[in-house]
């Protein structure tokens, strides 16, 4: 690959950005103001994230950049104009609020658009492009990286990571749409050693969440997580309860280990002698996954303490359980 094409989709990511941030704040971007005004972003915000607006006519970005030089094959390259034979040319993002995605060094990489109002898909974003790598960046990451508290919060959505540095928490970040992957985690621990999570409180966020906490561990990152309820996603727990209420959940935050028990506990009936059993065989072959003794220890402890169950029994639950995989 030419070295000189990705700074030149850096560039075309940059006048596209320029381009939705005055839109936003032109008669033609009344709309996406009122909605994000609706949303509670101040002015300051708006203009820290970049926030833009892409118009209602279908083809007027491609103009634009057609008119700064750029041709047809690196802007199709771009991932915000696509280009088809039948059907001619069209902007990838049609009358959306606009989010700019930046990498850690500031650069603009991609982006995200949300419809206002209902409509489907929520959120569009880039594609995957020579710049943009979805599985390698984290939105907030320019801003988190400096701030002072020694562990990252980490959210599924933009407007997560927008609210929460609002409200004064600078060390928010969310993966771009998609799952954590290894390539995240190992993005976070060049600037972290702790990671809390806060995604959304619903099924899919504890999925998410259950998913996460070996990714992070795997590469050394100690996990916590935040509850949410009775509140969706940080967004919504902030709007109602303020920062105050959110920093008390930071510090009641769950350790995760402690967290995935819990909800596994779910799977099983305690009340009855069979599923106890069941259940906490399950836990002693987590529990062996802790490989210094006394770290595996603390953890015996904290559960025994938790489940009101002996020590010693589950301690040698454990041993036996390790005999019995060999
Ligand atoms: P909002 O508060 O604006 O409704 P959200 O962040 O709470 O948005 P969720 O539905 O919780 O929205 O989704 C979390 C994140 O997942 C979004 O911020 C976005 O990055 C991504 N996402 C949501 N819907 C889609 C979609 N249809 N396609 C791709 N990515 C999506
Ligand atoms: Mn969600
Ligand atoms: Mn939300
Ligand atoms: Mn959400």
């Amino acid at each position: 690959m030419k070295a000189n094409e990705k700074a030149v989709l850096l560039e075309i990511n940059k006048e596209a950005a320029k381009y939705f941030y005055t839109l936003l704040r032109s008669p033609r971007g009344e709309m996406a103001s009122k909605y994000f005004e609706k949303r509670q972003l101040s002015p300051e915000t708006m203009r820290k994230f970049g926030l833009g607006y892409s118009d209602q006519y279908s083809d007027d970005l491609y103009r634009y950049l057609k008119q700064k030089g750029y041709d047809d094959e690196i802007l199709r390259q771009s991932g915000l104009i696509t280009i088809k034979e039948s059907k001619g040319v069209y902007d990838r993002f049609w009358n959306r609020a606009m989010f700019p995605i930046m990498d850690a060094h500031n650069k603009v990489i991609g982006f995200g658009g949300r419809v206002m109002g209902d409509g489907e898909p929520k959120y569009l974003n880039s594609p995957e492009t020579k710049v943009f790598d979805k599985g390698r960046n984290l939105y907030g990451l320019n801003f988190a990286r400096a701030s002072r508290r020694e562990y990252l919060l980490l959210c599924e959505g933009y407007m997560d990571v927008i609210s929460l540095h609002q409200a004064g928490f600078d060390n928010a970040v969310a993966s771009l749409g998609t799952a954590l992957t290894s390539g995240h985690a190992s993005l976070l621990k060049r600037y972290t050693k702790a990671v809390y999570l806060t995604y959304d409180s619903d099924g899919a966020g504890v999925k998410a969440a259950l998913r996460a906490i070996p990714i992070l561990n795997e590469v050394g990152i100690t996990t916590k997580v935040i509850n949410m309820k009775p509140y969706k996603d940080p967004d919504e727990f902030i709007k109602n309860l303020g920062a105050e209420e959110y920093e008390k959940r930071i510090q009641q935050a769950e350790n995760s280990f402690m967290f995935e028990i819990r909800i596994l506990q779910d799977n099983f009936d305690l009340n009855d002698p069979d599923g106890k059993t069941k259940f906490f065989q399950e836990v002693a072959k987590k529990l062996l996954g802790f490989s210094e003794e006394l770290e595996r220890n603390n953890y015996i402890e904290a559960v025994a303490k938790k489940y009101h169950i002996s020590y010693e029994d589950l301690r040698k639950m454990v041993v036996n359980m390790a005999i019995k995989l060999g």
